[in-house]
């Protein structure tokens, strides 16, 4: 558990803890705020991520993700809620692009197995292997 620092990326800070503490699996959770977020949702037709910006402090009501491997690599995937001073929330992918004013973080890490993305041909994202891959 700690916090992240001011004017850092979310999820690159958040990557960054997990490739230096050598978590391969785990699920990470934080709560605080972001200066400005960038957003996305995968196009299902289209088989690529649309990305948008939301250019305003916002509370993080809400960030829930988890920890594989991608490539040998660590890899965060997170899904994030953010809300404004009226209390509408917005909600995504978390991208790059969203900067923290200030955020407190908790990352469980698992030991044990490993789970590795692997690009899925029906969905065209990079999905954990399946039992019906195998
Ligand atoms: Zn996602």
């Amino acid at each position: 558990m700690g916090s992240l620092r001011w004017g850092g990326d979310l999820l690159g800070e958040l990557l960054d803890l997990c490739v230096r503490e050598k978590v391969k699996l785990g699920r990470v959770e934080a709560i605080g705020s972001v200066q400005r977020a960038r957003l996305g949702c995968y196009h299902q037709k289209s088989r690529e991520y649309r990305h948008f910006a939301l250019n305003e402090p916002l509370e993080i009501s809400s960030l829930i993700g988890n920890i594989s491997l991608k490539d040998g690599q660590p890899f965060v995937h997170a899904h994030v809620n953010l809300s404004d001073a009226r209390g509408k929330t917005f909600g995504g992918h978390l991208a790059s692009g969203t900067i923290v004013f200030a955020c407190e973080y908790t990352i469980e890490a698992f030991g044990g197995m490993e789970l590795t993305r692997v690009h899925d041909k029906r969905t065209g994202l990079h999905l954990w292997r399946g039992d019906d891959d195998r």
